[in-house]
């Protein structure tokens, strides 16, 4: 029989003393009859920023009762924000000065940002909150950007190299200098759900959706289950940023070819060059091949999607490397490491990736950097053609990493190279630890 029972020395737990920064009676939760409750009217789907209504999802004051969003803005970063007023060092009732913060370049109205089954994970008016609730804002409300536009220069040794080596050309707008360094106009993205749409792009019902997300995180955000007439909800999830190169109008201009990556972070490739997998090469790869197509008169487009390792996390992403090589790692078993840990290979879900595509006014991809079926069959049942697929060349695949390109390629990952059957993939061996004992004694 399970001991119910506290172990003597766990003291149990005393509800926390309420401090003076909040009064004695906590709101739980709402109900729509309640007294008072009337949320702001949103319509999702219509067709411009004012008819659609904003989304107030703050609980400070009054707003309580007029909120029509569940959660809370800032995608992961809610819970750093929640951190900064228990600590003392945010007023829970500021509001932000967005003087001189709108948007670098005005992306055109497309017809997407009306259609409410081709946007349901993103707010399409989220980057122009200062020109279309002004009078909101000025009344005090606590309307919120959820999408920021802006420009920057950008320096990566793979561009530099690439100049060197005569890939890239110098052209002084797109590439400055023979350093490598790119000018960009970047957009970031926090995660906005329609729940009604993000549920029929699953093919569950509203209420299963609602129920898996509350139950999930803990018993958090009661009025998924108490509120079905809030339809809106802002995950506790990492959002994305589109990389342009070239002139910005032109990624929705269907006269000019578009070159296209859709990547998922791997901070440890991405960004620490481990050797163990493909994805920072293949990011610089899908970086080159963009700059190259907006130099020659299109568009180029890198897409970075917080999903870290296929959105298992780190943590996961380690103890499968652990299994991995401890095993033997070879790529027969590859997958079959991940789906023992994590009870799934991939929760990267594609399914709401192609959102953001729709909202740039994509129509067509020429060539798409990326070899993954996942993201080419979501982008393509979306109703967005690509016309050739271009998977990372050899050459820039390192050795350890054969091992995960060779069972994706297995898997049905896109490749115009061999695809190996299982009994050759127990023959592609990852690098074991055995030299490991040098560092550490
Ligand atoms: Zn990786």
């Amino acid at each position: 029989m399970l001991d119910t029972k506290l172990s003597p020395t766990m003291p149990a737990a005393e509800p926390p003393s309420p401090t003076q920064r909040y009064s004695k009676h906590i709101i739980l939760t709402t109900y729509p009859g309640q007294s008072g409750i009337d949320p702001v009217p949103l319509e999702w789907g219509a067709v411009d920023a004012k008819s659609r209504g904003p989304i107030v999802v703050s609980r400070s004051g009054n707003l309580v009762k007029r909120r029509n969003a569940i959660g809370a803005h800032g995608g992961s970063y809610s819970i750093y924000n929640a951190l900064a007023i228990a600590a003392g060092d945010l007023d829970a009732d500021f509001r932000p000065d967005l003087r001189n913060s709108e948007p670098t370049f005005n992306f055109q109205w497309q017809p997407a940002w009306a259609d409410k089954t081709k946007i349901v994970s993103m707010d399409p008016f989220g980057h122009d909150i200062v020109n279309s609730y002004r009078e909101e804002l000025e009344l005090g409300w606590d309307i919120r950007p959820t999408m920021a536009i802006t420009r920057a220069n950008m320096k990566l040794a793979e561009i530099g190299e690439a100049v060197r080596d005569g890939r890239l050309k110098v052209d002084g707008s797109i590439v400055v200098d023979s350093s490598g360094e790119v000018r960009v106009t970047k957009v970031a993205v926090e995660p906005v759900w329609y729940l009604p749409g993000v549920a029929e792009r699953f093919g569950v019902d509203e209420g299963t959706l609602r129920r898996a997300l509350f139950e999930h995180t803990g018993g958090s955000y009661p009025e998924l289950i108490t509120r079905p007439d809030l339809k809106i909800f802002l995950p506790p999830i990492g959002g994305q940023t589109v990389y342009i190169f070239g002139p910005p109008e032109r990624v929705s201009n269907e006269n000019v070819k578009l070159a296209l990556r859709i990547h998922d972070e791997c901070n440890g490739s991405d960004v620490f060059q481990s050797d163990i997998c493909t994805c920072r090469p293949y990011l610089a790869f899908g970086i080159e091949e963009a700059i190259k197509e907006a130099q020659s008169g299109g568009s180029g487009v890198v897409i970075y999607f917080r999903k870290e390792g296929r959105a298992l996390g780190e943590v996961i992403k380690y103890l499968v490397y652990n299994a991995r090589k401890r095993g033997g790692d070879t790529a027969d078993k590859y997958f079959t490491r991940t789906e023992n840990i994590a009870g799934v290979r991939d929760m990267r879900f594609q399914a709401l990736m192609p959102d953001i595509l729709h909202w740039l006014g994509i129509k067509k991809i020429d060539r798409m950097l990326s070899m993954s079926n996942m993201k080419h069959d979501a982008i393509v049942e979306s109703g967005i053609k690509i016309l050739e697929r271009i998977p990372i060349p050899d050459y820039m695949i390192p050795s350890d990493s054969r091992v995960e390109i060779d069972a994706k390629i297995n898997a049905g990952y896109f490749t115009t190279g061999k695809q190996y059957t299982m009994e050759e993939l127990a023959q592609v061996k990852g690098r074991g630890w055995e030299k490991w004992e040098d560092v550490t004694h």
